[in-house]
């Protein structure tokens, strides 16, 4: 079994976050499977919360639900599995193959644990980047899964967490995928645009971008009735909605394994997209702090401009960015024109009591 089952990208993989009860996975499941792109089922039986007191799967009762999705709806399925007791209940149970989260592919051991559990086995492994940006641990993670089992090891790229509430809930940061392919080129490559995002909106764009990119396939979580999903309700979608989105695609050629170079100057172009992308949100997440300190600044009574302040922010950023080899005539620029949509900013709130862009 690969995951790569026929060369017309995109690859879909879809379901619910969780399997919830039998019906949703049915239901889901027979929704789907009308749907040719689709060609595995995924539903989570064990949910790794962030924090506890939520909704955490219903664990190995769900794997009947999974057997009928296959052997009923003929839908092949796939779980995740975060550990090495998860990872035998799954192969007892004849899933067809499995994922890494994100929350694991940030452990060795954790990983190990699951590879030893799979070892000498030929079910298809997904490996989720893990949550921060760190492309030695993905690498990794597919390495030690690759020496293990004698099954397709794949990637998927989930994206990035940010410590602060941005446009994305995990930052694409694409050029680490890039880089996966450039150092692995044979490995499948997909995408899930759902942990990405966060919410549906930008569900379009983010697939899009990752068929642009020569990815392989797509992860999209998909439920009957998002609105009353157990887990991650506001980024998924309906199977009506998912046609709609694989139909909207545009697949502008077809999969050459070099599609993704690493050295050119469209791959140095992505890189720099994703690094303004990144500054963009770090400047609307400076923003949004000094409207917070304007409004603490009025209430106090105290002035916008605190001239002692401002000498001290010089000081240290200039020191920072020498020690990065940015020039200082352009990082003063740079202050000085942040620092004054500060002021402006904070300057609306203390006439108008709000932070509208009227000045
Ligand atoms: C999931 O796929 O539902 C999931 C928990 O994903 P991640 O590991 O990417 O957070
Ligand atoms: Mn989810």
């Amino acid at each position: 079994m690969s995951f790569n089952l026929e060369n017309k990208r995109p690859t879909v993989i879809a379901g619910p976050c969780s399997a919830e009860n039998r019906d949703q996975v049915l239901e889901t499941a027979r929704e789907l499977k009308k749907n040719p792109n689709v060609k595995y089922f995924r539903a989570g039986l064990w949910k790794p919360r962030t924090r506890p007191n939520s909704f955490e799967g219903v664990g190995e009762n769900g794997m009947i639900w999974l057997k009928e999705v296959a052997s009923e709806v003929g839908l092949p399925v796939m779980t995740e599995v975060a550990n090495a007791e998860h990872a035998e209940l799954a192969l007892k149970a004849g899933i067809d193959a499995v994922w890494i989260g994100a929350r694991t592919t940030v452990s060795p051991f954790s990983v190990q644990n699951i590879a030893d559990a799979l070892k000498g086995t030929s079910v298809p492994v997904m490996v989720k980047n893990p949550m921060h940006a760190d492309l030695g641990l993905w690498l990794g993670a597919i390495e030690r899964f690759s020496a293990s089992t004698k099954g397709e090891v794949a990637a998927l790229h989930r994206g990035f967490s940010n410590y602060t509430q941005q446009k994305y809930r995990n930052a694409p940061m694409w050029e680490l995928p890039i880089g996966l392919k450039a150092e692995l080129p044979d490995t499948i490559l997909f995408c899930d645009p759902s942990h990405i995002c966060g919410n549906t909106d930008l569900l379009q764009s983010v697939s899009q971008k990752a068929m642009d990119l020569g990815m392989d396939g797509l992860m999209i979580e998909t439920h009957s009735n998002p609105s009353n999903a157990l887990s991650d309700a506001s980024q998924q979608i309906t199977p009506d909605d998912l046609v709609s989105l694989i139909n909207a695609l545009e697949i502008r050629s077809s999969h050459h394994k070099d599609s993704v170079p690493d050295r050119d100057l469209s791959s140095l172009r992505i890189k720099m997209d994703s690094i303004d992308e990144q500054l963009m949100e770090l400047l609307s997440g400076r923003m949004e702090i000094s409207k917070l300190m304007g409004e603490f600044k009025k209430q106090e009574g105290l002035t916008v401009l605190n001239l002692e302040r401002w000498k001290e922010i010089v000081m240290s950023r200039m020191n920072w960015s020498k020690e990065l080899g940015l020039s200082e005539e352009f990082i003063l620029r740079v202050l000085e024109q942040v620092h004054k949509e500060s002021i402006r900013v904070q300057t609306n709130i203390m006439n108008h009591g709000s932070n509208s862009h009227k000045d």
